[in-house]
């Protein structure tokens, strides 16, 4: 008989756009595993039903995109430390018919920045435009990670200041500070000693976005990441000034990557996965 595929998949609502299944499926393909990947269309009133029709169909993990990533957590039977600690989980392995929840947002986003600047976390600083979801996975992983300093400036300071809080809880040590996107004076210092500047706002999808932050106060000479897929207006303003920017197709490998070796506990194949991502984003574009 012939040996049964093992079944993966992503869900969130929208969920057209993502080119998980191209990426996971080159990587299951190059490492000989007979698995198949695929997209799941969940609206947010369908996330029980969709939860136990994977494991009824024996699913052997999935991704979860948003808008579920927070929701999911209380169907889990387990969660990782750091997923539990960000609220957020973008990854379920089954393991006996268990559930257990992990974040690989943060993962991603370390690799992708020492790949494009060679900028580890430990010991260094990290300014955060924006505190929606993939800020607090990403940052909240910084910091356990050894992190010497986070900022975090968003148009709405509460949730700045809740990514703060947790992050200073967490590590005992007041290394993360909030401040208001309409408090230039405050974190414009900030910004120039930074090592690394991650924009992590949605604006920069589309090219008549405004801009993050005022053009003018993006420094010289930075290392600048931004977690959107494309040349947002953001980098193409900070290559003006001489910067270095890489954009957030690495990210997105890179959390992918996590995923796989949690899934399979096979080293991923990171190089057929970049290339399948590349041609489904240029396909997609
Ligand atoms: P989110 O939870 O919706 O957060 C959106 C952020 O953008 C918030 O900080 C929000 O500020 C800010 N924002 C939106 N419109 C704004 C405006 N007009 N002025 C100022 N700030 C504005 O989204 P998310 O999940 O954190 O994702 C953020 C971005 O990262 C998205 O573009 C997403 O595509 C990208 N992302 C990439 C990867 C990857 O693998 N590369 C992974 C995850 C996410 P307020 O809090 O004040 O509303």
């Amino acid at each position: 008989m012939a040996e049964e595929k093992q079944k993966y998949a992503v869900i969130g609502w929208p969920i057209e756009h993502s080119a998980s299944p191209q990426m996971h499926n080159a990587g299951f393909r190059a490492s000989g595993i007979k698995a198949v990947y695929e997209r799941i269309a969940t609206p947010p009133a369908k996330l029980s039903a969709t939860i136990d029709k994977l494991i009824d169909k024996g699913f052997r993990g999935w991704n979860v995109t948003v808008p579920h990533k927070e929701a999911v957590i209380p169907f889990l039977d387990d969660i990782s430390p750091e997923a539990e600690l960000a609220g957020s989980v973008n990854t379920i392995a089954v393991s006996n018919g268990r559930l257990r929840g992990y974040s690989t947002d943060g993962f991603g986003l370390e690799q992708a920045i020492q790949e494009a600047f060679h900028i580890p976390a430990a010991g260094h600083s990290f300014f955060f435009i924006g505190a929606g979801g993939a800020t607090k996975a990403t940052a909240v992983h910084y910091a356990r990670q050894g992190a010497d300093k986070i900022w975090v400036i968003n148009r709405t300071i509460e949730k700045a200041r809740q990514i703060c809080g947790i992050i200073n809880t967490a590590t005992k040590a007041d290394k993360a500070q909030a401040v208001a996107l309409s408090e230039q004076k405050k974190w414009q210092q900030l910004l120039n000693s930074a090592d690394v500047i991650i924009q992590a706002t949605s604006l920069g999808l589309k090219d008549d976005d405004p801009l993050p932050i005022p053009a003018e106060t993006i420094p010289e000479n930075k290392n600048i990441y931004d977690m959107i897929y494309r040349l947002t207006p953001f980098l193409q303003e900070a290559r003006k000034r001489n910067c270095q920017t890489a954009a957030g197709e690495g990210m997105l490998l890179y959390q992918g990557v996590k995923s796989f070796e949690l899934w399979t506990g096979q080293t991923a194949p990171a190089e057929a996965m970049r290339r399948a991502l590349k041609t489904a984003m240029a396909e997609r574009d």
